[in-house]
């Protein structure tokens, strides 16, 4: 999963970009609106965290202007303790929740993992495929009863594998979900961490879940 943090103050934006890191998400910065906008407008973010005082574009603008642009990517707002006015505007411009500054580190978390919940059918913190499991919240993946360990980055990949269960994911779709913008897109980095994916959660078992389709991607299914 990948999240685009909007947010001016340098201390702020690190200390989240350096959780939801810790916490396998691929993250991207930018410290203005105008930047904020044109990252989001570009890429496809599963989630913005955006911060509503914001130079050169303000929070509420920026997600005026996505929201006119069909960019239906969620969006959780920062505000200020008093700006009640700008809570209720923001979520009757398509914001789809907010979070009062200071907040603790695991409340932001708890409402990324909910708002990334929202519009798949699963309401529990579990992704399944066959005797795969994966637990979001532990982060503990298990074939067969049999716990498996896994690198962060091998555990992002998977997540985003798991989320799309059947449907086949380019190497596009899948450096733009699991990397930030730093990615070479041009190495093969994708396919040397898919390879050491499946050697762990595939190798050993008879039924494969992890498979190649030769010069389009890669599909996960039973
Ligand atoms: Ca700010």
């Amino acid at each position: 999963m990948r999240i685009l943090i909007v947010e001016d103050e340098k201390k702020v934006a690190g200390f989240i970009k350096k959780g939801l890191e810790e916490e396998t998400y691929a993250v991207d910065v930018a410290y203005d609106g105008e930047e904020g906008f044109h990252l989001a407008d570009m890429n496809q973010y599963d989630m913005i965290i955006l911060d509503l005082m914001l130079p050169k574009m303000d929070g509420l603008e920026v997600l005026t202007r996505l929201r006119d642009k069909k960019v239906s990517t969620p969006i959780l707002l920062l505000t200020a303790k008093d700006a009640v006015e700008d809570k209720v505007t923001g979520l009757n411009k398509g914001a789809d929740d907010y979070l009062t500054k200071p907040f603790a580190f695991s409340e932001l978390l708890a409402r990324i993992r909910s708002l990334l919940r929202r519009g798949q059918a699963e309401t529990q913190t579990e992704l399944k495929v066959g005797d795969l499991c994966l637990d979001m919240v532990s982060h503990k993946v298990s074939r067969n009863g049999e716990e498996i360990e896994l690198t962060g980055k091998e555990y992002s990949l998977l997540e985003y594998f798991m989320r799309n269960e059947g449907k086949v994911l380019t190497r596009t779709m899948i450096a733009e979900h699991v990397w930030d913008y730093n990615f070479d897109t041009f190495t093969n980095v994708i396919d040397v961490y898919v390879n050491h994916l499946r050697k762990k959660i595939d190798k050993k078992y008879p039924a494969k879940l992890l498979h190649t389709l030769r010069g389009v991607g890669y599909v996960m299914r039973v």
